[in-house]
């Protein structure tokens, strides 16, 4: 299977909320575009343009409007997870304003099974796969990485309490394994059962965190990974696939001045639009190819993405988007990170590896000895 073009698909998700504005949001039948009409700023204008109506069209791989989580999943990720299954590292991502659904679309309801997002999704699929596929034994080990503040930390660290502490972690890069965390436990897990009680261990750390240490999950970002390795159950196969599949939650993408009062909430704000900014930097040098530095050292956040954002990688971008007039100009600079990333492309290519251990037992000797 190919999975993707080398491109990055981007899709448009609109929390569902009482007061969708027909009359600045416009869904086409298409399934693919969507317009904004708004209203200029009036204050900073003159009086002749004052109250004029602008108009921007996004067109993307898919208007998700009023679908169900199964859905979101079918399109958005199960291309992505088979994928990952056949060798290529994947990533997908969820981008928006606080409350715009970023936490549903990724991890999605804990109490309602029907409501589950696309981690618990993906993680029965693999399992499902792991049954299917018998000629090869597959094994998934489980990270959770937040990034809070510039700092890292293990979601998932087996010394409980110390969650917080990021001692010893570091993104480091090696050749023939990419990016990864130095210090970031694995967790090994053999069923969908085993990994969704791991998942909720990682949740649960994300809320114990934010109320311990009096901060807000909406300003972290939050990077669960699958990683994956398939060996074949022939004995004479020495080669074998891995992978990874990244399912991120980021911060809440709203600009600094409407995230209220206090000395931390501005810190916080801070980073995260440094982080946010940074993300964004690094998408524009992507995206332009006379750029031949790409600044992913800037921020924790980017380059523990660096393999994601234009490297070997099928990545996918969703939009989370509120659909109410009041949110629009936050709606407005959401899409067009989007489009942006439209235009990256990546290049996912196989992980494969050769085991030393079982080539060697697969040398043909020359016939004249026998
Ligand atoms: P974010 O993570 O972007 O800050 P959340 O995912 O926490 O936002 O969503 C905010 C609220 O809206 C939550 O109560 C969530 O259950 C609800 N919500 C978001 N998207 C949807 C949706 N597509 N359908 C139903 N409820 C949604
Ligand atoms: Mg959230």
């Amino acid at each position: 299977m190919k999975p993707h073009s080398g491109k990055v698909d981007v899709f448009v998700r609109i929390r569902p909320t009482a007061k969708f504005s027909r009359g600045l949001i416009e869904c086409l039948p298409d399934g693919q575009t969507v317009n904004i009409y708004n209203r200029k700023d009036s204050r900073k204008l003159q009086d002749s343009k004052k109250g004029q109506l602008s108009f921007w069209s996004f067109r993307l791989e898919g208007v998700l409007k009023d679908v169900s989580q199964e859905e979101v999943y079918a399109r958005v990720c199960q291309r992505v997870l088979q994928g990952a299954l056949e060798g290529y590292n994947g990533t997908v991502l969820c981008f928006g304003q606080t409350g715009a659904g970023k936490t549903y679309t990724m991890t999605g309801s804990t109490e309602s099974y029907q409501y589950r997002g696309i981690i618990p999704r993906a993680l029965q699929e693999v399992f499902r796969e792991v049954d299917k596929r018998t000629e090869h034994s597959l094994s998934v080990l489980l990270s959770y990485l937040e990034i809070y503040n510039e700092t890292l930390v293990d979601l998932l660290s087996p010394q409980q309490g110390s969650t917080h502490r990021s001692r010893g972690m570091a993104v480091v890069e090696e050749a023939g394994r990419g990016m990864f965390v130095r210090g970031l436990s694995l967790h090994p897990v053999r069923s969908e059962e085993e990994a969704l009680n791991l998942m909720f261990q990682g949740e649960m750390s994300r809320i114990i965190g934010s109320h311990a240490l009096n901060r807000n999950s909406s300003r972290s970002h939050c990077i669960f990974t699958m990683h994956i390795e398939s060996r074949s159950r022939s004995l004479s196969d020495a080669t074998y696939i891995t992978s990874k599949l990244n399912l991120v939650d980021l911060a809440g993408s709203e600009r600094l001045g409407k995230t209220g009062s206090g000395r931390q909430m501005l810190t916080e704000a801070t980073y995260i639009n440094k982080s946010l900014s940074f993300l964004e930097q690094v998408i524009v040098a992507l995206a332009d190819c006379h750029r031949d530095h790409v600044p992913y050292r800037q921020s924790k956040l980017t380059h523990v993405l660096k393999d994601s954002l234009g490297g070997n990688c099928n990545t996918v971008l969703v939009a989370n988007i509120y659909g109410e007039a009041a949110q629009i100009e936050e709606t407005l600079s959401t899409l067009r990170f989007a489009s942006r990333m439209k235009c990256v492309r990546t290049d996912p290519t196989i992980n494969e590896h050769t085991d030393p251990a079982v080539s060697s037992h697969n040398i043909t000797y020359p016939v004249s000895l026998f």
